[in-house]
């Protein structure tokens, strides 16, 4: 994998004069030179709006745009490409989502089902729901290890409940949920089930269809790909059921002042002009994925994973959340008696890119009683020498902050 940091040259970059380790990935990730090279190569060569157009720019776009979304379709093995539904990214899918199965199966006293992990986007957008609809929000909480309480989930799904939406992958502590044994417990109650994928889309193999799942969320930022992307999966059944959350053109089939009707699959929930530019982009970005390979992907990360627990676990006073548990390339700690902020100052000042703070899921942070941590996170271009200068700054910071 060390060739492929060739490939992002803003790797090269310094900062405050020393050489950039990038370990922010969860957050978005670099873009590698054929994604860039995409982006103007569609401005300069088939740049028009899809769709519409009887010219050719406008068809060569509009083909490029329906390439794209199969794709997205191979690379999560959905049935058609008719259910992919290209959006801003996960926060704009699940508030889509969460609008429309509010409309069609939420009433006063139901419930929706989340998990004690979920980032603010997996919370805020059904619990705005429940409000609109007097439905209650309820949340699998965790164990005392940091994975989910299956049993609570269990007794949690109940004949009220309308939909369980979970994150795949917590963004705050990097462990893997078995969300696929959340969609059996949920189906045999015959529940719904949204699965947050944003956080493993671009780490590990996503197949919809061996995890059943009805709908799934992700951001193409996170996967080398363009900003203000995302998509919404949802299998053919729910999505030719569901009312569309957004009215505009393109998502029409006829107009007059009294009625209008819908236009087909997937275009019913693709309200005025799509990224037809960024769609294109994130389809280099699949293939680039792809041409490394998943299997490898997921395989690297987590010994490199593996690798800066352990080296972690070397420096004193560390605290690692959820240590040991199966992780997507994320890492979460804190430094007994030091606010996390400080750490992620002092490690910038070192080159090293780090997230401090609540990360967007404040509940996860309430429960573990601190005012945030320190988080890295990984993409296919770290490497061992990353997680070492990565050890060695945070050596550094700690030496100053406490003059040990
Ligand atoms: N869910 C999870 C698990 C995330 O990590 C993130 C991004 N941090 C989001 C949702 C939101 O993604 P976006 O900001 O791209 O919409």
């Amino acid at each position: 994998m060390q060739m492929k940091r060739e490939d992002f040259e803003i790797l090269n970059e310094r900062v405050y004069g020393k050489e950039l380790v990038y370990l922010d990935n969860a957050a978005t990730t670099q873009k590698p030179r054929e994604v860039l090279d995409a982006m103007t190569y569609a401005y300069t060569h088939f740049n028009s709006n899809i769709h519409r157009g009887v010219h050719h720019l406008s068809q060569i776009a509009t083909r490029n745009h329906e390439e794209a979304r199969q794709k997205v379709a191979q690379y999560i093995n959905t049935e058609s490409p008719d259910e992919i539904v290209f959006t801003k990214g996960t926060t704009d899918s699940i508030n889509m989502l969460a609008f429309s199965v509010g409309e069609l199966l939420v009433r006063e006293g139901d419930e929706v089902l989340v998990s004690a992990v979920e980032h603010h986007s997996n919370i805020v957008p059904w619990q705005m729901m429940c409000e609109r609809k007097g439905a209650r929000l309820r949340v699998i909480p965790l164990r005392e290890d940091m994975t989910l309480d299956m049993e609570a989930l269990d007794k949690l799904l109940n004949e009220k409940t309308r939909i369980v939406s979970v994150a795949h992958v917590s963004n705050v502590l990097g462990t893997v949920n078995p969300v696929g044994e959340i969609v059996r417990k949920a189906h045999e109650k015959g529940v719904a089930v949204c699965i947050d994928a944003a956080q493993s889309a671009a780490h590990m193999r996503v197949d919809v269809r061996e995890l059943d799942c009805d709908f799934m969320a992700f951001s193409a930022h996170k996967m080398y790909g363009p900003t203000g992307l995302g998509v919404l999966y949802g299998k053919r059944e729910w999505l030719e059921k569901l009312p569309p959350a957004e009215g505009g053109g393109e998502m029409i089939e006829h107009v007059s002042f009294e009625k209008t009707t819908y236009n087909t699959l997937p275009y019913k929930f693709e309200a005025g002009t799509p990224d037809f530019i960024g769609s294109y982009v994130f389809g280099k970005a699949l293939d680039y994925i792809e041409r490394i390979g998943r299997a490898e992907i997921e395989k690297e990360e987590s010994e490199l994973t593996a690798y800066a627990e352990q080296r972690l676990k070397e420096v004193p006073g560390v605290k690692i959340y959820a240590a040991g548990q199966r992780k997507a390339g994320v890492i979460s700690f804190n430094v007994e008696g030091i606010h996390p902020y400080d750490i992620g100052m002092l490690l910038d000042r070192q080159g090293v890119a780090v997230r401090t703070g609540h990360h967007c899921a404040e509940p996860l942070i309430n429960e573990l009683g601190v005012p945030g941590t320190v988080r890295i996170s990984f993409g296919l271009y770290n490497n061992k020498e990353d997680v070492d200068k990565f050890v060695e700054a945070l050596e550094k910071s700690l030496h100053i902050l406490t003059g040990v």
